[in-house]
Parts: structure tokens; C-alpha cells; sequence
């Protein structure tokens, strides 16, 4: 990028929150439906039909608008913004404007800029402000078939009424990686909180850049582009870059940036313009006259916020403190709520969290990818593999085992204690054999062997240690405790 440039990014994004029903009807927000099912009188915008606001969006949106910072009004009023298209069958939208449900908020969140292969070059915390969280309902879906003059266009309207939060920031981004960052951690955080699912392909998350370039230092604004419906967390970054790298060019070759909105296609790699940008009072916006305003009050809010769980960026730094973990294991364990909970229940079991995060990360991660199993469901239970890990901690069997026991674990669903007993078929017990390998692990550390003479007898567990891997993590603990010790016992007698 032209190091001239400064680059100047606010982010819009669309949350569907987590509700069964629509938000002004009883209709269900179910995703997959047959085309137009999940349709009545009120979403379908028929002359009479009046809306009913739905609790649960103003609790969801509550407790999204406190995970985020944002003051909640004590009044808000639902306002018309009008526009024509196919897909919006009351010929408007019913949404907020100058009255929002809640305004003011931020986030501090780690960032970085990555090299060529994706990788972070270095993290730091920056905050990002949020203008506001208000909440509207979604329109309808156009669909088109065939090319050019053959096209059909068809429109379903499941979605009409679909009630959604729309999280607007303020133009603090200065990269692209820094919107990714935001957009992850919004994602992650609204399904901590369980206001939405995320989930970016059936649109539950969807997001709009405004991207505009400026000569550094410079104060005003450059003319800035909306980038429209990024689905994907890549699409974001990459959007982005182009358009970034587009505007610099133009303006370079004496060209000006024209104030529109561009749609990202993935195939070529590159925006192409849609439409001009409707200015703001196009929409003719006015008070919605069939609801009243929306009142919460401070014991509501008190009560939002008794129920908040622990946000995950606080997590994270939890366990940084308390457990010692690096910041990127960290990261990875509470990437999702439900994998965090895993990880410290497995700590709980076994009492050693660094052996815990590296067998969920490295082994149990991976199991759970291939066979596409969420970690709600593993066949492994926290107690199972804490129970494994405090087996491999006392020496009972060895970590190349252990893979073996966790792989039969995950098989079978069986808990720890039966797979290894049942795997104890192969385990060394004959006592001849380990008492060879016991003299063989003595023989070749004689100064371990002074020490433990000298009487450092913590040693004892280094010998056990050795028998075992000698003789592949299959030795018998029991017995190989009994031949070191005599053996050990034996030579500091001789002495
Ligand atoms: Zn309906």
C-alpha cells in the first residue's frame, strides 16, 4: 500500500438475534423453510395488519447492547425508512433512527497486521468506538435464475420480520485486519452472550464496510464506498485491500473516488459497483405510528446485566493469569464459550491446565475436526480426559500412551479407566523383563544414581520415568515402582 494514504474504515453489521418468532409476529424465524411458509398478514405487509414488538428481542438486544459498552436510552422509537424493492412488500422498513435503543459504546480489543501467510506479526490492544445498537426487522430475499434475458426473479419472504440488531461503529478502522479482528471478536462475543448464532453463511451475521482512503494528516474525509454484504470473515479483509489499493489508484491517476456501493465478487477477486449511495433522507424517515415508543427502565437493565456471563476477552485474560497460558492458547480456548467451559472442567479433573490446553488444542481438537463433532458433543468427557492427564502425571503411563488411550476413548466413548485397564492386556507386568529394563535405566544415569544415593529421593519418579519409556509406555507401574526400588534400596546398601 502507498504509505502516503491513511485508511479510514467504519463497519456496519447485521445480527439476527436469537429469537423463535419474528419480531412483530408470531411467524417462526426457522432458517431452510420452503420458500414463503414462515409468512402471515403482518410480514407480509397486508393493508390492516399491525405490529406487536416481541419481549425477547428487547432482551437480547439489552444484554448485546451492555457485552458492548452502549448505554441503553430509556426510550426509543421505531421510525419508517422507506424505500421501494421487490423483496420489502410493506414498501418500507421498520427500523430506529434518531432515537436508537442504545448509543455510545466501545470495545478494547487485541489487534494485529499480518505477514503474507496470514500470520499476526504483533499484537496490541486498541479500542474501537460503537456509535450505536438499534433494532429493525430484515426484509424479504430476491432470487434470480438463468442469465440475462431469460432471467426469473422470484421473492421469498421468510426472512420479512426477522428481528435483527444493527451494530453500527464509528470510522475508527485503519486496516483491514483490524475490521477482521472487530468482526471476530462481535462474533464471538454475541454468541457467548447467546443473542445470535454467528453463523455467516445462512446470513445470522452479515457486514457493510464504508472504506474511503485520505492523505495522511489529513483531517476531512475521504469519499467513501460502501462495500455491501461481506459474508465471510476473508471476504472482509480482502474486500477491503482491493478497494483500498482501487481508490489509491484512482486517485493517483488524477481520477476522484466516487461516493457508491460496491459488491465484492470472490470468483475475480474484486468490487464492482452496484448502485449510487442513497443519501440518509431519501429514506424519508418518521415515527413508526403503529408502535408506541419502546421504555426500559433500570431495574430492567440492572437485571440484563445480574445475568451477564463472563465476556470472553475477560476470559481469555483469566486465563493468561490464573492458568499461566500463552496468549494464543488462550485465544483458541475461548473462541467459543462452550470450549472454555471444557477446558476448565478438564482442569478441575486433573489439576495440571497447560497439560489440559495443549491435549484439548493439539489432540482432542482434531478428533472433534474430522469426525465434525462440536465439543458439546465429545465422545471424550472433561472428567475422561482429566483423568487420562493425571494418569500421565503420576507416571502411570507414558504421553505416547496416552495418544493410544485418547484415540480409544474418543472410539468407543468408554471413560479412561476402563480403556486403559482394558488396554492393560498389552501392558509389561512380567517382572523379569522389567527388572532388565529397571538395571538398564539405573546403568545409564549414574548420576542421577549418586544423587538419589546422596539422598535426593524425589528422584524416584525420574527412574519410573525412564523404565516407562524404555519399555514404551507399556511398563506396569506397580511393578516397575516394586524392582526400582530394590534395585535402588539394594545399591546405596552396598555401598
Ligand atoms: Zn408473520
Amino acid at each position: 500500500m502507498n504509505e502516503k494514504y491513511e485508511v479510514v474504515i467504519g463497519l456496519e453489521i447485521h445480527a439476527q438475534l436469537k429469537t423463535d418468532s419474528k419480531i412483530f409476529c408470531a411467524c417462526s424465524t426457522k432458517f431452510g423453510g420452503e420458500p414463503n411458509a414462515n409468512t402471515c398478514p403482518v410480514c407480509l405487509g397486508l393493508p390492516g395488519a399491525l405490529p406487536v414488538l416481541n419481549r425477547r428481542v428487547v432482551d437480547l438486544a439489552g444484554r448485546a447492547a451492555l457485552a458492548l459498552n452502549l448505554n441503553i436510552n430509556h426510550e426509543s422509537i421505531f421510525s419508517r425508512k422507506n424505500y421501494f424493492y421487490p423483496d420489502l412488500p410493506k414498501g418500507y422498513q421498520i427500523s430506529q433512527y434518531d432515537r436508537p435503543f442504545s448509543e455510545h459504546g466501545w470495545v478494547e480489543i487485541p489487534t494485529a497486521e499480518r505477514n503474507e501467510s496470514g500470520h499476526a506479526i504483533e499484537w496490541r490492544n486498541k479500542r474501537f468506538r460503537i456509535t450505536r445498537l438499534h433494532i429493525e426487522e430484515d426484509a424479504g430475499k430476491s432470487l434470480h435464475e438463468g442469465m440475462s434475458d431469460t432471467t426469473r426473479s422470484y421473492v421469498d419472504l421468510n426472512r420479512s420480520g426477522v428481528p435483527l440488531a444493527e451494530i453500527v461503529s464509528e470510522p475508527d478502522f485503519r486496516s483491514s485486519w483490524e475490521a477482521y479482528d472487530y468482526m471476530q471478536y462481535l462474533r464471538r462475543t454475541l454468541q457467548y452472550i447467546d443473542v445470535c448464532d454467528g453463523n455467516m453463511e445462512e446470513g445470522s451475521l452479515r457486514c457493510d464496510a464504508n472504506v474511503s482512503v485520505r492523505l495522511r494528516g489529513a483531517e476531512k474525509f475521504g469519499t467513501r464506498v460502501e462495500l455491501k454484504n461481506l459474508n465471510s470473515f476473508r471476504f472482509l479483509q480482502k474486500a477491503i485491500d482491493f478497494e483500498v489499493e482501487r481508490q489509491i489508484e484512482t486517485i493517483e491517476a488524477g481520477g476522484k473516488v466516487v461516493q457508491e456501493t460496491r459488491l465484492w465478487n470472490e470468483r475475480e477477486s474484486k468490487t464492482y459497483a452496484m448502485r449510487s449511495k442513497e443519501e440518509a433522507h431519501d429514506y424519508r424517515y418518521f415515527p413508526e405510528p403503529d408502535l408506541p415508543p419502546l421504555c426500559v427502565d433500570e431495574h430492567f437493565i440492572g437485571q440484563l446485566q445480574s445475568e451477564m456471563p463472563e465476556l470472553p476477552e475477560a476470559l481469555r485474560q483469566r486465563f493468561i493469569s490464573q492458568y499461566g497460558l500463552s496468549l494464543d492458547d488462550a485465544g483458541q480456548l475461548t473462541e467459543m464459550r462452550a470450549l472454555a467451559e471444557y477446558f476448565e472442567a478438564t482442569t478441575r479433573a486433573c489439576g495440571n491446565a497447560k497439560a489440559a490446553a495443549n491435549w484439548i488444542l493439539n489432540e482432542l481438537l482434531r478428533e472433534l475436526k474430522n469426525t465434525g463433532v462440536e465439543i458439546v458433543a465429545s465422545p471424550v468427557s472433561s472428567a475422561s480426559l482429566g483423568g487420562m492427564i493425571k494418569l500421565i502425571d503420576e507416571g502411570s503411563i507414558s504421553g505416547k500412551m496416552a495418544k493410544d488411550v485418547l484415540i480409544e476413548m474418543y472410539r468407543s466413548g468408554k471413560p479412561v479407566d476402563e480403556v486403559v485397564r482394558e488396554a492393560g492386556g498389552s501392558q509389561l507386568s512380567n517382572e523379569d523383563e522389567l527388572q532388565v529394563l529397571a538395571e538398564k535405566a539405573v546403568a545409564a544415569n549414574p548420576k542421577q544414581l549418586e544423587q538419589y544415593r546422596a539422598g535426593k529421593t524425589s528422584l524416584f519418579g525420574f527412574f519410573v520415568g525412564q523404565v516407562m519409556k524404555l519399555s514404551g509406555g507399556r511398563a506396569n507401574p506397580q511393578v516397575v515402582n516394586d524392582v526400582l526400588r530394590r534395585i535402588l534400596e539394594s545399591s546405596s546398601e552396598s555401598r
